[in-house]
């Protein structure tokens, strides 16, 4: 294995994952954005989600903090909010529940988060970053089996020059701006259409400054999307600097709106008075700020018969997640860990299909998300997906998942409910809250009423043993990464 050079196209979350990861196996890293890096937390046109709000899960600040330590200690000590015993609303259609942060964590802007990220990043030695350069092409060995390099086309100055770059591995992580499909077929390479999933997801965002004395105090709600209803889904967090950032989403098109007064009548009309409360006597900074998301795209670069050795691809641009679930840099993070674990594997026993090994290992742990997000997306009418094949289990999930929260809710039952949580952030195995043990739990233990019911009659349906059946329902998700309960308690 060559290594003396990597180049990353893109210097987002995963770019810098991948730089990080790198960084060990290649004499030099180099990662090629299109952007000037700020020097400031800011935003920028390469990323126009970062407006957005972006939040951890467990399992992403688990990896990052092994990836760099004392993450949250450096995002605190740049403004973000720590969060340890911070209280959280968590409205879902079937009530509320009330969690406390029992972790050391924080809230941050994803350009906060960013920034703390790359200067991490920027102090690895063998580590360049190459600011206002957009990568045009590809470069390949002359039968194309090989890619070698990219070109770039430099944008500080007008005279927006080329150039080549030679590396031994490139690795795609531009996210929605991905060429990657199309400079494929370009080079003769076949990639098959992607799956989609058809959501017409639109975000409205407004920040708020907290006056003098209320931060501390200030509590974070989350209020869940109904399939059941037309209003939209919401959410108020604290971030750095005495900001709160409050953001309505919606799917099917019914997108919130970016009008100052609209969106604070939307607000109102969710009719949830802890809403209102919470942004009695905070100063609006400018107005609201949308974004829209069409459709979710999962590439199967895996299921190529030819790859060209020497190109990899990571984050949003091999799968976009519904940002909703807030699992896009949770994947990101484990892909990278997969990358790590193929490159350390190489090191000892090259192969000669290294990458479409480890993309094909990537897809495993993609699986389990995506299949997570079609089955929760699927329960809102309009929303259509597209794929060659059929949603393994979907009616019974969406029913599982359903009857879970609402008798976790209603019971308020924090161990439950948490387990939810936690397979539904990619900690742990979906197995873990869809089997045999845990239904006869909720049969005989404690399951009353609408999941009790649901369950007895799925049951009753088939003379097959349930451990068998549920294993014959729901995907085995073989080969996908995830956590233990035991990591959890490591990182509290
Ligand atoms: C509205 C919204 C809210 C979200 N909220 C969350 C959340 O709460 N939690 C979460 O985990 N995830 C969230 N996500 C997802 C998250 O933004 C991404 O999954 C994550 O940042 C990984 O993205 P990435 O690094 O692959 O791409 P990006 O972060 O989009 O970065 C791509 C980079 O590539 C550069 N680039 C693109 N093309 C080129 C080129 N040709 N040459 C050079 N540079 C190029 C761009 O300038 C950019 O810097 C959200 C997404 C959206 C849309």
């Amino acid at each position: 294995m060559n290594t003396e050079r990597a180049i990353i196209i893109g210097g987002g979350i995963a770019g810098l994952l991948a730089a990080k990861v790198l960084s060990a196996f290649y004499n030099e890293v180099v990662i090629v954005d299109r952007d000037d890096f700020p020097q400031r937390p800011e935003l920028r046109p390469g990323t126009p989600q970062a407006f957005q709000p972006h939040r951890f899960t467990p399992r992403s600040r688990t990896i990052l903090n092994r990836y760099f330590p004392g993450l949250i200690d450096e995002l605190i000590a740049q403004g973000a909010r720590p969060t340890h015993g911070v209280t959280t609303h968590l409205i879902n259609p079937y009530g509320r529940m009330i969690a406390v942060e029992q972790v050391h964590d924080a809230s941050f802007s994803r350009a906060l988060f960013e920034w703390v990220v790359r200067r991490y990043v920027n102090d690895i030695p063998n580590v360049r970053l190459l600011g206002l350069n957009e990568a045009i092409q590809l470069q390949t060995a002359e039968d194309r089996s090989r890619v070698t390099g990219i070109i770039v086309r430099e944008r500080a100055s007008g005279e927006r020059r080329q150039s080549a770059m030679t590396a031994d591995l490139v690795v795609d992580t531009g996210g929605r701006f991905s060429k990657t499909a199309q400079w494929l077929s370009e080079l003769g390479y076949e990639a098959p259409e992607p799956e989609r999933l058809k959501i017409s997801l639109g975000y409205s965002t407004r920040r708020y400054r907290i006056p003098p004395g209320r931060k501390e105090t200030a509590q974070h709600i989350r209020m869940e999307g109904n399939p059941l209803t037309t209003s939209p889904a919401a959410a108020l967090s604290i971030i750095e600097n005495d900001i709160a950032e409050m953001v309505l989403w919606n799917l099917n098109g019914r997108y919130p709106s970016t009008d100052p007064e609209r969106f604070e009548q939307e607000i109102r009309r969710i009719g949830n008075p802890l809403f209102n409360e919470a942004l009695d006597g905070l100063e609006p900074i400018g107005p609201p700020r949308g974004f829209r998301v069409p459709e979710l795209i999962r590439q199967r670069f895996d299921k190529m018969q030819r790859w060209p050795s020497g190109l990899l691809v990571m984050g949003d641009a091999i799968c976009q997640l519904d940002p909703v679930y807030g699992q896009g840099m949770t994947l990101a993070a484990i892909e990278a860990e997969i990358v790590e674990a193929c490159l350390q594997r190489q090191l000892s026993d090259p192969k000669p299909d290294f990458e479409l090994e480890a993309l094909r290992r990537m897809q495993d742990s993609i699986e389990p998300a995506w299949w997570l997000n079609v089955v929760s997306d699927l329960r809102w009418k309009g929303v259509e997906y597209v794929g060659s094949k059929p949603i393994q289990g979907l009616a019974f999930a969406q029913h599982y998942f359903d009857r879970v929260l609402e008798w976790s809710t209603e019971q308020a039952n924090y161990d439950i409910f948490g387990l939810y949580w936690l397979v539904n952030s990619l900690f742990l195995h979906p197995q873990q809250l869809i089997r045999a043990e845990f239904i006869d739990f909720l049969l005989s233990g404690g399951g009353s009423g609408a999941a009790k019911e649901w369950l007895e009659r799925w049951i009753e349906e088939s003379d097959r043993p349930l451990e068998e059946r549920l294993s014959a329902t729901i995907p085995s998700f073989q080969g996908a990464s995830f956590a233990t309960i035991d990591e959890l308690m490591a990182g509290a």
